[in-house]
């Protein structure tokens, strides 16, 4: 195996890194026998070991996937800090195609570069990764999170997403609406897979109404028939028609991009909190979605639960102690909306300015001698 930061033989390609300068490390590997190709993006460990998934994706291009690992690790780095952690950000791509090329020999030499950087990374799942392949992963390096909870993991993170995002609507409302009942609230939530139909049994449990969509008819059919209890509080919308229902607040919890310059002069909802990732099309939404009068709660703030579940498992994990730390969200959430108040900014951009300020005071207590050598 090449050593980490041996470039692939194509690298010379590539037109230069993304903000080269804003990363710690960007650790690159070819290991020719089972033919992996793998990067790791370190953006940052100021607040402790850069944690982030594997995505095991077919990019077309080297610079693609150059591209998307240094995003998803800054990414990682401002969610991390403002969910209060002691992780720094990280991600990394695997080049090719899972279904095509992942066998025990090219997983188990990803876990051989992952422990080649000695715990500066630590890695998790993502899209095109498995459970499966993180116990593998395990028994290369114990620098690996998300493995089965038989061997010490803490499991499926969509719970645990599902809690988080509770928490931040339970705080949204208390902004909103001056109390975090969501009894009589009205709620419609878009995509109702591993995490939205979570999140639906909560707002059931707490009295509220739900509109759900999805794609999959079968996956809104299993909603229905979980809650026969509560069959005059939940309906069904078309998926293009989710984010127009007349409703309290609106839910994204499928697919990125679904705030954008179309849908948000559509909005018929005071507020928007979900899981999905990178909700805002533009970073011009933010300001579109105050000027509509939407109280927006920034998505990796309300979606944390998953990464702060798993940032307890080196401690040896305990749902508890993890899930009391999740509501913590709520907390953060106050913050974020409370700065964007009193500093007049959207709240997308509340949330990066909280995760700096976090970043720069830990750095600085950082550099306090201790009188250590
Ligand atoms: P999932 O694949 O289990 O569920 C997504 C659901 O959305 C599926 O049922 C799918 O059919 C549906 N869907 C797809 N396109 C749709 C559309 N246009 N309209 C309505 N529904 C549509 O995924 P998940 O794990 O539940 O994650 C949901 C979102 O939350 C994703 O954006 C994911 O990145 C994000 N997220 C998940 C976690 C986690 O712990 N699983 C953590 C953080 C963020």
């Amino acid at each position: 195996m090449t050593a980490p930061s041996t470039v692939f033989e194509t690298m010379d390609a590539v037109d230069g890194l993304p903000d080269e300068g804003d990363f710690e490390q960007v650790a690159f590997c070819h290991h020719r026998p089972s033919g992996l190709r793998a990067i790791v993006a370190i953006h940052s460990t100021v607040l402790g070991p850069a944690l982030g998934g594997t995505r095991f994706w077919p990019y077309d291009t080297e610079g693609e996937a150059l591209t998307d690992v240094c995003r998803l690790a800054r990414g990682m780095t401002y969610k991390h800090a403002a969910a209060g952690l002691d992780q720094g950000g990280g991600k990394a791509v695997i080049w090719g195609d899972p279904r095509t090329i992942r066998s025990e020999a090219l997983i188990r030499a990803y876990g051989r570069f992952v422990h080649g950087l000695a715990g500066r990374y630590l890695t998790a799942e993502d899209v095109g990764t498995t459970q499966a392949d993180m116990d593998l992963i395990q028994r290369e390096t114990p620098h690996v999170t998300g493995v089965s909870p038989s061997l010490g993991g803490s499991g499926d993170p969509s719970p645990a997403t599902a809690w988080g995002v509770l928490w931040a609507l339970r705080a949204a409302a208390e902004v909103r609406w001056g109390s975090p009942d969501l009894a009589d609230r009205h709620i419609t939530v878009s995509g109702v897979g591993k995490v939205g139909r979570a999140l639906v049994d909560h707002l059931v449990d707490e009295g509220a109404t739900v509109t759900v969509a999805d794609i999959r008819d079968d996956a809104v059919r299993a909603v229905h028939d979980d809650h026969p209890e509560a069959a005059t509080r939940l309906r069904t919308v078309e998926p293009e028609a989710a984010h127009a229902v007349d409703c309290d607040v609106f839910a994204p919890c499928a697919l990125g991009a679904v705030l954008d310059e179309r849908t948000i002069p559509e909005l018929r909802c005071e507020v928007v909190v979900g899981s999905a990732n990178n909700q805002l099309a533009t970073p011009e939404d933010d300001q579109r979605l105050v000027d509509r009068d939407v109280l927006y709660v920034p998505d990796y703030v309300a979606n944390a639960g998953g990464v702060i579940n798993i940032a307890e498992e080196p401690a040896g994990y305990d749902q508890a102690r993890a899930w009391a730390r999740i509501a913590g969200i709520h907390d953060t959430v106050l913050a974020v909306l409370e700065r964007a108040r009193t500093q007049g900014m959207p709240p997308g951009e509340a949330a990066d300015r909280h995760a700096e300020d976090r970043i720069e005071s830990v750095a600085r207590v950082a550099r306090l001698r201790t009188g250590r050598p």
